[in-house]
């Protein structure tokens, strides 16, 4: 086969891998984790190089964005009204044809992959590695959602009543896995859905729903729609016929949509203050790395991000610590997602407000590391700082600035340590890097985040292995993680059912 045949959707390594999945959803024992595109294949690097340079004039979804578009309250309501009149016919199919049909769509997902990533790439700024976890991500979403949604029937004592109608609000940074996490998990529980794609990542979204039609989930079943006003967001999000909306962004958006509609049955996963605990037992090379990658990911725009490095005791004097810090970020190669080279693209909007404070002013007692530096005219490419420093109940230490920022604290011992790291707000990630297994139980007992890493960097939760989900100001709703065995049923009602002897 010529280089051409493999140009249009799917790597050749990933192909094969993928033919030996299980081809229906028969049980979640028998679930595994979609590979990532290996780029040490030299046809993979080949591949991903088109893709890219497809992405620089690439228009996908735009199509599908434009069909979307409601610009009236009466065609609100008309979708509305065909999203629930569908929602009826799918919560009657058998649940088998369900979960078949959204199992069929990790298969096209995965087919897609090389048309989500030039998309992300194109309108989000995200490099071809970001873009690639994402679409293994979402192809998991359908292969596990679909499994789990076949237990729904089997609880005992209780039956599951599905919602007829659920919103889903995602944000710009994962603009493909979470939207297709929050509709699939939406529509394994025998929902309908009405999707609003984040206004900077509209086209990415829409890829993904395209991927979603195409394996048969019905269109009026699955609407798009991309709203003119602000005011029909409001009356989307509060209107009576909308059983949940799952949102994931900021904090603030989530006190907003409360503020639409009191009674909200919302579920959000929203901020983070995420910080990862360095000490003097750690294996310092392995934690220099991890909160390198944890920081600067998607250019730290991810609520799992590392913003914050709490060095312990004599780690705090290590030269060779700030060394390895230095190094690292330093030699970090910043660019547009078209350069295959680039590890850390631009952000997606010139830097303003907080995180161009963060970027450019630093707070009294602190000092740069690694200085950030704008490297074009479009404010919107950034080399990564560090800052040292930060002070206990700064700014800095409890504001979520979204960038390539991150500060560094110091704490005499554990315990402080962690009381610096319970500081915030937020409780979405937390990490700590130690080979003390005491200080890890320490550390277990008292940590206050959703998701807590140990001796690993603290983004990239895994579909089944790490359900992904927040404490305190980071989550709203029953909490039930993404990616794990208990989130679909937070997603209908359940009634009690007449004992069976
Ligand atoms: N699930 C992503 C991760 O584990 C983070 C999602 C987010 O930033 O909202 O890195």
């Amino acid at each position: 086969a010529s280089l051409q045949a493999l140009d249009a959707t799917v790597p050749a390594s990933n192909r094969v891998q993928s033919r030996a999945e299980p081809s229906s959803p028969s049980a979640v024992s028998g679930f595994h984790n979609e590979p990532d595109t290996d780029p040490a294949i030299a046809v993979n690097r080949a591949w991903g190089r088109r893709v890219l340079e497809r992405s620089v004039s690439s228009t996908l979804g735009a199509g599908s964005i434009a069909a979307a578009r409601v610009s009236d309250e009466a065609t609100l309501e008309a979708r509305i009204a065909s999203t629930l009149a569908a929602a009826d016919r799918w919560a009657a199919l058998p649940s088998a044809e369900r979960a078949q049909i959204l199992h069929d769509a990790g298969d096209v997902l995965a087919a897609f992959r090389g048309r989500l990533i030039e998309v992300m790439a194109s309108e989000t700024g995200k490099t071809i590695a970001e873009g690639d976890v994402e679409v293994s991500e979402a192809v998991d979403f359908a292969r596990y959602y679909a499994a789990r949604s076949l237990e729904l029937d089997s609880i005992a004592g209780a039956r599951f009543v599905p919602s007829r109608l659920v919103v889903v609000t995602p944000p710009w940074n994962f603009p493909v896995a979470i939207p297709a996490g929050s509709v699939l998990a939406a529509l394994a529980s025998g929902s309908g859905v009405i999707i609003k794609p984040a206004g900077l990542a509209k086209r990415s979204g829409a890829v993904m729903v395209e991927a979603l039609w195409e394996a048969g989930v019905p269109r009026d079943l699955l609407t798009l729609v991309d709203l003119e006003e602000r005011e029909l967001g409001r009356e989307l999000v509060s209107h009576p016929a909308v059983d949940r909306v799952i949102l994931t962004g900021g904090w603030e958006t989530a006190e907003l949509f409360r503020s639409f509609r009191p009674d909200l049955p919302l579920l959000a996963e929203t901020s983070g203050k995420n910080a990862i605990i360095v000490t003097p037992s750690a294996d310092l090379d392995l934690a220099a790395a991890d909160v390198v990658r944890s920081a600067f990911g998607h250019a730290g725009q991810k609520c799992s991000a590392a913003s914050l490095v709490i060095l312990v005791g004599s780690v705090a004097k290590s030269e060779r610590f700030r060394r390895q810090l230095i190094d690292s970020v330093g030699t970090l190669r910043v660019g547009l997602p078209q350069d295959p080279l680039s590890q850390m693209g631009p952000i997606i909007e010139p830097a303003h407000g907080k995180l161009l404070r963060a970027l450019t002013t630093l707070e009294e007692g602190e000092s740069w590391l690694v200085k950030p530096r704008q490297l074009d005219d479009t404010g919107a490419l950034w080399s990564p700082g560090v800052r040292e420093g930060v002070a206990p109940h700064s700014d800095f230490h409890l504001t979520e600035f979204f960038g390539p920022v991150l500060g560094i604290m110091t704490a005499d011992n554990l315990t402080e340590a962690l009381e610096l790291q319970n500081a915030s707000a937020y409780g979405l990630t937390a990490g700590i890097h130690s080979l003390d297994a005491d200080e890890v139980s320490q550390w277990l007992e008292n940590v206050d985040a959703g998701n807590l890493y140990v001796n690993r960097g603290i983004t990239g939760a895994i579909v089944q292995r790490q359900p992904f989900g927040g404490w305190k100001r980071s989550t709203v709703g029953p909490g039930a993680k993404a990616g794990g065995p208990n989130y679909l049923m937070t997603l209908g009602s359940w009634e009690p059912r007449a004992a069976e002897y």
